[in-house]
């Protein structure tokens, strides 16, 4: 079996840590060429001792000094590079196979294109790269003979519900995708009543354990939101056929509705090791760690209309699909600054979706034709959102 190299970005948060524990599984097919961290530096410098990659990226020089010490003692020397440019160049390296893009947020973009732009097999968590920029990021691809996986649970879910190789969905049929949602945290609850709920209730997701933001992406509906322009642009598929589809035991993921009749589910328990080892091995089959799901076990499967009025995140994030041009970035750097700001403590829960709704109303929409304008959209609407915030700010 030929050994692949791996980069993972985004190594010490939830996405990342999952990724190496399946890794870890298979040593015959998998070797890790680099991993990147923000903050969670021990962490960084536990995973450089156990997978031994060539480098190590870190955000800036004091983090890199106390990375550096950690890792002095190891007998094998670890590279530790710093900053976005170090994670294109190990996210494009001519000896990498395979690229995992976890990290959160726009932060994820640079490098995830550039893994794009280097043809490697792109593993796809970071959403808010296609969200922010999914037109000229579908582009890179076609120009490119890079694979790109999703990882989201619903789209590695539709992935597999599609036959292989077949771009255009129409012409094989499917009629519509269904995008399963947990509901969160709050489902049921009324707006006035989670005026006064915490970053700790936010972040206690029923289903799922993920890293702080998607938790209060997820609590919001924001998340589903962004996983719906998530798979307009992964899809090829127009906002209006894609249906939200609320089930809160999380064991379907999502399906495929076919002009037969046919509908096409993928299950299993939620552990996102199941999409990351199918993405990882596709389009092979590896063991990934879960356990089996045990239907008898869950027993009832539930399906729910979303509730938009009490979770305007919904709205605020299929409008911006139905606008297009820069709106979706304008409602992603904007969320990026509110959901900060809700776990600083210095906004409400309800007030994350004010603070994307006023950004989105002062914004003048334009086609993001460049990577530049992408950037001048995304800085444009956080510094605004930063002000709005600091207006509110009781
Ligand atoms: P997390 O917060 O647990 O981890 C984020 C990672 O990104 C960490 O390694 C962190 O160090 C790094 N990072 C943060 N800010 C950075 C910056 N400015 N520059 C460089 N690196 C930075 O997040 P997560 O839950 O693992 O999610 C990662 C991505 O995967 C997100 O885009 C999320 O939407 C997506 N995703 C996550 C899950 C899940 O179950 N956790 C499911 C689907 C999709
Ligand atoms: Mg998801």
């Amino acid at each position: 079996m030929i050994l692949q190299q791996i980069t993972v970005l985004g190594a010490t948060g939830s996405i990342g840590v999952s990724t190496l524990d399946v890794v870890a599984r298979h040593p015959e097919r998998y070797s890790v060429f680099a991993l990147s961290g923000n903050t969670k530096v021990s962490v960084l410098a536990e995973q450089c001792r156990k997978h031994r990659p060539r480098y190590a990226v870190v955000m800036d020089d004091d983090t890199a000094v106390h990375l550096r010490g950690l890792l002095a003692t190891l007998d094998t020397p670890i590279e530790v590079l710093v900053g976005t440019d170090a994670l294109c160049a190990v996210s494009s390296d001519s000896e990498v196979d395979i690229v995992m893009a976890a990290i959160v947020g726009a932060a994820g973009l640079m490098p995830t294109l550039a893994a794009v732009n280097a043809n490697k097999k792109v593993l796809l968590a970071n959403k808010e790269s296609l969200v922010m920029a999914g037109h000229l990021f579908m582009q890179a691809l076609k120009s490119s003979s890079a694979v790109l996986l999703p990882i989201d649970s619903e789209h590695n879910a539709i992935f597999q519900c599609l036959p292989q190789n077949k771009h255009d969905l129409s012409a094989i049929g499917v009629s519509k995708l269904l995008l399963s949602a947990s509901g969160g945290p709050f489902r049921g609850w009324s707006a006035d009543q989670m005026k006064n709920v915490t970053p700790e209730q936010a972040c206690a997701h029923p289903n799922w354990s993920m890293g702080n933001k998607i938790s209060v992406d997820s609590a919001t509906l924001m998340n589903k939101g962004l996983e719906l322009i998530e798979a307009c642009w992964l899809f090829d598929m127009p906002a209006d056929q894609v249906e939200i589809v609320v089930h809160p035991q999380s064991i379907i993921h999502s399906l495929v509705q076919y002009i037969d009749g046919s509908v096409i589910a993928q299950l299993g328990n939620p552990d996102m090791r199941t999409p990351i080892a199918h993405a990882l091995a596709w389009p092979e089959r590896i063991d990934s760690g879960v356990k089996d799901l045990d239907l008898f076990d869950v027993s009832l499967l539930e399906f729910e209309r979303p509730n938009f009025a009490d979770f305007p995140c919904l709205e605020l994030a299929c409008e911006s699909a139905r606008i297009g041009l820069d709106a979706p970035a304008v409602l992603n750097a904007a969320n990026e600054i509110a959901v900060q700001a809700f776990l600083d403590r210095r906004i409400g829960f309800t007030q994350i979706a004010d603070v994307v709704k006023e950004s989105l109303s002062n914004a003048i929409f334009s086609e993001p034709r460049s990577l530049i304008a992408v950037q001048e959209s995304d800085t444009k609407a956080r510094s605004f959102a930063a002000a709005y915030v600091s207006r509110i700010e009781s």
